[in-house]
């Protein structure tokens, strides 16, 4: 049995104006044949296809396709587009005939010119190996599906868990679908249906927020005998494409039809959209106030809008600001900025040197300014660790050099490259404590809770500016289909003809 696999994998932030690049791909770790499983067949997805694979019967031969994996960032230029469908191009005509496919796919992946580009793959793949091979897809919770996806995948399967911590058994819950369909030479059915709505990401928690029962209904559907996938994907909401929007989607082998049971999940849905907007943010200097009152320690603060999770460019300054501004800071506090040129001007200061530069502001001055920033030099290093968490599961994670300025009680790790603002690893990479700080911030709206609840005594959500605000008036959507609520006043879901 030969089986092909890959992953294309990123989410992008379409408000986010800095190209990801060819650069970013190759920072990150791309792999092809062979690589792929002996270099990533542990992590994420793809090590959940080749676990699942391992205990079938008829014995796999994996045929490597392409690993490219990036963190979340703004479109793939256009140059990185084509570069990686002729990758795609070549190791395809190389495996040959297969008896089936598993992509790792994001589903929220634009390039500058291709607004779906995870769909655009799958058609790519299609051609590639003709109308009867199954194609097996797996997807983010936050994928924007598309009618490309679904015509040319047979089986799209997604994450059923905010905080991401599931990508490995999505993986496994894949080949459980491809290897239904070969063995019994079948292929689903599948009833889908899109509904107008994009939420805040800080709602879309699947075990304390309001669609957990949704998502427990899901994974019962999916016990059912026949249902290989059943998925609710609450769209990455700022991606400026077509047909954004929720998606529910149920894929069955038996003859009986599912339209009922997603028509039911959609009403849900349709009734959750108001009790999912009622979020408590404050805005900068009230929330680190906050912070600052609140008994015991760590606190963290969430700052959604610049989350280098959702694609944001990880340098505001906000907060940073109001850091500096409300010292002191009991046990101090931690945060940290995408910016490689301050990177460069802590380099040529060296360890125990003088910082005197701004810091900030440079990816996205229509967010935030450059913060002038003066402190001392305490580290230069390569940010490298490895994430297990939210999003991540023995995920390698590359971002450039790094350096730790201190200026009293605020401590800022500067990083060349975006990464997991999630996840404490990243200020553990740099030697730093976020355990027993004062205040630490995560720049992520929802996963950070995974990583960062065991041990916080307190969580607050800001209210900032930046490219992953869930204030929809303060951006400018030119590509969506409408009506889409919130963005327009909706009724009804069935209102929405495009749906
Ligand atoms: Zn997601």
């Amino acid at each position: 049995m030969q089986i092909a696999i890959g992953q294309l994998w990123q989410e992008t932030n379409t408000f986010n104006h800095n190209p990801t690049t060819r650069g970013d791909f190759e920072n990150w770790g791309t792999a092809t044949g062979d690589q792929i499983v002996a270099e990533y067949g542990e992590t994420g997805e793809l090590g959940g296809f080749v676990s699942g694979c391992r205990d079938w019967d008829a014995g796999v031969e994996f045929l490597g396709l392409v690993r490219l994996a990036c963190w979340p960032w703004g479109r793939v230029d256009q140059q990185t587009h084509h570069w990686i469908r002729d990758l795609f191009a070549q190791q395809l005509a190389e495996a040959g005939r297969v008896d089936g496919v598993l992509l790792a796919l994001h589903g929220a992946m634009a390039a500058e010119d291709e607004h779906d580009l995870t769909g655009a793959l799958l058609a790519q793949v299609r051609a590639a190996v003709g109308p009867d091979i199954p194609i097996v897809g797996t997807l983010d919770l936050h994928a924007n599906i598309t009618r490309q996806m679904i015509d040319n995948a047979d089986l799209l399967v997604g994450y059923h868990a905010c905080p991401h911590l599931d990508s490995f058994e999505t993986g496994q819950r894949a080949v459980r679908g491809l290897r239904s369909m070969i063995e019994r030479g079948v292929r689903p059915q599948t009833t889908w249906r899109k509904l107008p709505i994009i939420t805040a990401a800080e709602s879309h928690n699947t075990f304390t927020g309001p669609p957990a029962a949704l998502y427990r209904q899901l994974e019962t559907l999916e016990q059912q005998p026949g249902v290989l996938s059943a998925g609710l994907y609450m769209a990455m909401p700022w991606f400026d494409c077509p047909q954004l929007g929720w998606t529910v989607i149920v894929s069955s082998v038996e003859p009986q039809s599912h339209q009922q049971t997603v028509d039911e999940l959609a009403a849900q849905c349709w009734t959750l959209r108001q009790p999912m907007s009622d979020i408590k943010r404050y805005p900068a200097a009230e929330v680190v106030s906050r912070a600052l009152a609140h008994p015991g320690h760590p606190i963290v603060i969430g700052d959604g809008a610049d989350a280098t999770n959702s694609g944001a460019t990880g340098d505001s300054t906000h907060l940073l600001r109001e850091l500096l501004t409300q010292q002191p800071i009991p046990g101090g506090a931690l945060t940290f900025l995408i910016d490689p040129d301050a990177v460069a001007i802590a380099e040529q200061a060296g360890v125990g040197g003088d910082f005197h530069a701004s810091v900030g502001g440079a990816f996205s001055p229509e967010y935030s300014d450059p913060l002038p920033f003066r402190g001392t030099v305490e580290n230069l290093l390569d940010i490298e660790f490895v994430l297990d968490g939210h999003i991540g599961k023995k995920l390698p994670i590359h971002m450039g050099r790094g350096a730790v300025v201190r200026s009293g009680d605020v401590t800022v790790l500067l990083t060349e490259t975006s990464g997991p603002g999630s996840s404490p690893l990243l200020y553990e990479a740099a030697g730093l404590n976020p355990r027993e700080c004062g205040i630490v911030i995560a720049k992520s709206p929802a996963g950070f809770r995974a990583d960062y609840d065991p041990f916080v005594a307190g969580t607050y959500l800001a209210d900032c500016p930046g490219c992953a605000t869930p204030e929809w008036s303060r951006l400018s959507f030119r590509h969506i289909n409408r009506p889409l609520w919130p963005l327009d006043e909706i009724e009804r879901a069935e209102d929405a003809d495009w749906c």
